[in-house]
C-alpha cells in the first residue's frame, strides 16, 4: 500500500511540468498520505544561506518564498544541521524552536522534518506538522524519509534548470542574463547571434495511404533518394577538407546508409505492399530508429538521429520542398531542438562560431564533430522553446555546458576577457607546435595521440604529435552491420599508417564489451564492465582476431611503423595465447608470399590484477600503455560513466598515483617503455606527476596536447620529481589537486586549469 502510494506520488512528481507545480503536488500528497495537518518544503538557498518556504498546505500560503530562516534557525535548521530527520511531539517547547508568526503554525503540536539530500548535498527540507500532541509513527517517518530520497534527483533537476531562481525576486533584479542550463558538448566560449535551424521536413505529419501507382512512387522515391545523396555528398566533400578520418567516418556512415542497396528495397517493398513513397519511408526510417535506440551503447543510440536526419531529408526532396537556407550571420550560433552533423557543415565557412543543441550529450556525433572543429558547444538544453531565441544574442560557455541569452554588457565583457585570454594562450600553445617535449633540464618525454572514435581536434600532426599512441580500432567495427572483412580493415589501417608514416601508430586490437557494443553482436550482461570484453572476445573468436591482426600487418607493408596493442590483459596467459596468434598470423602471411615485418608488441595496463604483474607481463612484450580510463574505474569501483559516482572517479587518488608509479618501476625494470594513454594523461595537474614518475610518452586527444607541452617545457624534471614526493605523502585528492594547481598557478599557467581542466 505505501509502495503503491510512493510510486504514484513519483510519477505524478516526475510529470509535473515545473519545480513550482512538483512542490505543490508533493505536499498536497504527502499531507493526505500522513492524514497531517500541514505540510511544507523549504529549499536550501545557498548563495544567501538560508531555507526559503517553497510550497505548503496548512501553513500561510502567502509566506511562500518569503519566509526564511538563517541556515542552523528553528527546527528546520538543526534538520539541516544534523542533515537526519527530527521527529517530535510538542515542537514549541524544543529548545531550538523558532517563533515565526507569519507562517501561522501555533496551533501545530508534531512536528517530523527530514532532509532532501542529492549525491550528499543538502536541497532542503520536508516537513509535516500536526495538530495532536504525538509523535508521527516510525512508519510514518519511514515513509517521508524514503519519499524525501525518491524526490531528491527531481528536485535537484529542476533546480538546476533555474526555477528556483525564478522565483527569487532579488535574483531576478540582478539577473545579467537568461541562463539556458544544457551539458558541455565542447570546450571554450562563443559569443555570436543565434540561428535556429529546423528538421527539412516532418515525418511524423506524413499520413498513410496506398500509393496512385506503384511504379511511379518507385521512381520517385529513387530519385529523391538520389537527390539527398547529393546533398550529403556535398557536405562530405566539405567535412573532408576540415576532418579527420575518424570524424569524416560520420560522414561516411550517412553515406553508406543512402548508397545501400537494402534502403532501397526495403521502401519498394513496402510500396509494394500498398503505401505511397512519403510513408513507405516514415515506417522504415522508424523502423531503424527504433533498432538503434534500444541498443545499449550509446554510440549505437546516436545512429538514430542520423536515420532520422536521412529520413527528413529523403522526405524534403519526396515534397519537392525548396530548403530555405537561413542568413548565417559571421557569428552564427547554431541553435536546434536536434542539431545534426550535416547541419553544421552547411553553415558558409568561418562563420559558425559555436551551437546549442535541445537534445543529445556529449556523445552525440554533433559533439564529436564540434569538439574536431574547436566549436564551443553547449548540448541538451531542455525546456526551452527553441524558436523565440532566433536573432538574440548568446553566450555559449562549453566548458560548463550552459548559454546565456541576452547578455548584459557587463557578463559580455566578462566572456570576452575570457575569450582574449584563451586566444593568448592558443597562439602561445601554437608556437609550440614544432617544439619538443623536453624539460627545461633536458629531459625529453613522447607526446602522442589518441585517435579513433571519439577523437577530438582533427589530425594529429596538425598539434606536432609525434605519433599516434592509441588507435581504437572499434571504429571500422562499429559503421558495419556485420564484421567489416580484412581488406576493409587494411584500407582503414592503412590510411592512418600512410598519413603518419615515418611516425609510430600503436593500434590497439578490437575492445568491445564494456559500453562499447556492436549492434549485429549482441552482449547481454548483467556487469558489462567485469564482463566479456576486449581481449576476453576476441580471444574466444580467433577468427576475428587474426582477421584483424592481418589486416594490420598487410597495412604496415612499406611503412613499417606499426606497433599493436592488447587490451583489457588480467593473466599472463591471455598474452601468452595472443602473442601465439600473432605469431601465427604473421607466418600465413609468409607462407603466402606477402613480405610483412613482425611489428612491435605492447599491452595495456588497465585491470588491477596487471599492476601487480607489470613486471611479468612486460618482459613479454615491447611496451607497456596504462589505460587509465579503465583503470581507475577499476581500482576505486567506480563506473566511469555513472554521473551519480562521477565526482568519486578521481585520478588523483593517492591508491591511482601508487598503481601508476608501481607500474613505471615495473615496466622500466623489465627494461621495456612504458607509456600512458588514458584521458588522465590529457590533465595538466596530472602531468607533471605522470613526469615525475618516468612515464616515457603520454598519448591524449589532440586538443589537450600542446597544453601538456606547455607543462612540460615550463618545469624540470627535478621539480616534477619533487611535486611527485610531496603529493604522494598526501592522503587526499583534493588536497593533491590544489597542491598541483598550485605549482601551475606559481609557475604562470594558471590559465591551463582556467580551460576546464
Ligand atoms: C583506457 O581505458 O584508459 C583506454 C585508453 O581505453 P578506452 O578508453 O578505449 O577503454
Ligand atoms: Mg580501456
Amino acid at each position: 500500500m505505501i509502495l503503491k502510494t510512493l510510486r504514484r506520488i513519483v510519477q505524478e512528481v516526475n510529470a509535473a511540468p515545473d519545480l513550482t507545480q512538483a512542490l505543490n503536488l508533493v505536499v498536497e500528497r504527502v499531507k493526505e498520505a500522513l492524514q497531517a495537518d500541514a505540510c511544507s518544503i523549504f529549499l536550501s538557498d545557498e548563495e544567501q544561506g538560508e531555507y526559503v518556504l517553497m510550497a505548503t498546505i496548512g501553513l500561510n500560503q502567502e509566506m511562500v518564498g518569503k519566509a526564511k530562516l538563517k541556515y542552523g534557525q528553528g527546527l528546520i535548521g538543526l534538520v539541516g544541521e544534523r542533515e537526519e530527520s527530527i521527529n517530535i511531539d510538542k515542537a514549541q517547547e524544543h529548545p531550538q524552536y523558532h517563533h515565526y508568526p507569519q507562517v501561522e503554525e501555533a496551533d501545530y503540536n508534531a512536528f517530523l522534518g527530514v532532509p532532501i539530500m542529492h549525491q550528499g548535498e543538502l536541497l532542503g527540507i520536508l516537513m509535516v506538522q500536526q495538530r495532536e500532541t504525538r509523535q508521527f509513527a516510525e512508519e510514518e517517518e519511514a515513509f517521508l524519509v524514503t519519499l524525501s530520497a525518491q524526490l531528491a534527483g527531481e528536485i535537484a533537476h529542476a533546480r538546476a534548470k533555474g526555477a528556483l531562481q525564478e522565483l527569487s525576486k532579488k535574483r531576478r533584479r540582478k539577473k545579467t542574463a537568461m541562463v539556458l542550463p544544457g551539458i558541455p558538448g565542447a570546450p571554450g566560449v562563443a559569443i555570436g547571434h543565434v540561428v535556429v535551424v529546423y528538421p527539412p521536413a516532418d515525418l511524423e505529419a506524413v499520413p498513410d495511404r496506398p500509393p496512385e501507382n506503384i511504379d511511379d512512387d518507385i521512381k520517385l522515391f529513387e530519385e529523391a533518394l538520389s537527390a539527398a545523396r547529393d546533398e550529403i555528398h556535398a557536405l562530405q566533400v566539405r567535412a573532408k577538407s576540415t576532418l579527420s578520418v575518424a570524424e569524416n567516418a560520420l560522414f561516411d556512415a550517412y553515406s553508406r546508409i543512402l548508397d545501400s542497396r537494402t534502403l532501397m528495397n526495403e521502401i519498394e517493398e513496402e510500396i509494394r505492399g500498398g503505401l505511397w513513397a512519403q510513408a513507405a519511408l516514415k515506417r522504415i526510417i522508424k523502423q531503424h530508429v527504433l533498432q538503434f535506440e534500444s541498443l545499449e551503447d550509446q554510440y549505437l543510440q546516436e545512429r538514430a538521429m542520423d536515420f532520422r536526419d536521412l529520413g527528413r531529408r529523403i522526405l524534403a526532396q519526396l515534397q519537392s520542398k525548396k530548403r530555405e537556407m537561413p542568413e548565417y550571420p559571421k557569428n552564427t550560433i547554431l541553435v536546434s531542438d536536434e542539431v545534426t552533423a550535416a547541419a553544421l557543415m552547411e553553415v558558409p565557412e568561418g562563420y559558425l562560431k559555436g551551437v546549442v543543441s535541445g537534445s543529445g550529450s556529449s556523445n552525440s556525433h554533433v559533439a564529436i564533430l564540434a569538439r574536431a572543429l574547436g566549436l564551443p558547444t553547449v548540448m541538451g538544453v531542455t525546456g526551452t522553446p527553441i524558436t523565440q531565441l532566433a536573432g538574440k544574442e548568446i553566450i555559449v560557455d562549453g566548458y560548463n555546458g550552459q548559454a546565456y541569452l541576452s547578455p548584459s554588457t557587463n557578463l559580455k565583457k566578462e566572456f570576452q576577457a575570457l575569450i582574449e585570454e584563451e586566444q593568448q594562450l592558443d597562439e602561445e600553445l601554437q608556437s609550440l607546435r614544432d617544439l619538443p617535449a623536453e624539460t627545461q633540464d633536458s629531459h625529453r618525454l613522447a607526446l602522442y595521440v589518441n585517435t579513433g572514435l571519439a577523437t577530438d581536434g582533427g589530425l594529429p600532426l596538425s598539434v606536432g604529435a609525434e605519433g599516434v599512441g592509441l588507435y581504437r580500432t572499434e571504429m571500422p567495427f562499429m559503421l558495419r552491420d556485420r564484421f567489416p572483412t580484412e581488406e576493409e580493415q587494411r584500407v582503414m589501417y592503412r590510411q592512418l599508417l600512410t598519413t603518419l608514416s615515418p611516425r609510430p601508430v600503436v593500434m590497439r586490437t578490437l575492445d568491445i564489451g564494456g559500453d562499447k557494443a556492436l549492434s549485429y553482436f549482441p552482449i547481454e550482461e548483467e556487469n558489462p564492465f567485469l564482463g566479456w570484453r576486449g581481449i576476453r572476445i576476441t580471444l574466444d573468436h580467433p577468427e576475428i582476431f587474426i582477421h584483424q591482426i592481418r589486416a594490420m600487418l598487410r597495412a604496415n607493408i612499406g611503412l613499417d611503423n606499426l606497433s599493436m596493442m592488447l587490451p583489457m590483459i588480467t593473466s599472463i596467459s591471455e598474452v601468452d595465447v595472443a602473442l601465439r596468434l600473432i605469431h601465427q598470423a604473421h607466418q600465413e602471411l609468409l607462407d603466402e608470399g606477402v613480405d610483412v615485418k613482425f611489428p612491435k608488441i605492447g599491452l595495456m595496463i588497465e585491470v588491477p590484477a596487471a599492476v601487480y604483474q607489470a613486471y611479468e607481463l612486460a618482459k613479454r612484450v615491447d611496451f607497456l600503455s596504462v589505460g587509465s580510463n579503465d583503470l581507475i574505474q577499476y581500482l576505486l569501483a567506480v563506473d566511469r560513466n555513472n554521473p551519480r559516482v562521477a565526482t568519486l572517479y578521481n585520478g588523483l587518488h593517492p591508491a591511482v598515483l601508487r598503481a601508476l608509479q608501481q607500474i613505471v618501476k615495473l615496466g622500466h625494470k623489465a627494461g621495456k617503455k612504458v607509456s600512458i594513454c588514458g584521458e588522465l594523461a590529457s590533465q595538466p595537474v596530472a602531468v607533471l606527476l605522470l613526469l615525475g614518475m618516468g612515464f616515457d610518452s603520454l598519448s591524449m586527444n589532440a586538443r589537450d596536447l600542446p597544453r601538456a607541452k606547455l607543462v612540460i617545457r615550463n618545469f624540470t624534471i627535478e621539480t616534477a620529481k619533487a611535486l611527485l614526493k610531496e603529493v604522494l605523502d598526501m592522503d587526499d585528492p583534493i588536497e593533491i589537486r590544489c597542491h598541483m594547481e598550485m605549482a601551475l598557478e606559481e609557475a604562470g599557467l594558471g590559465g591551463l586549469i582556467r580551460a576546464g581542466k
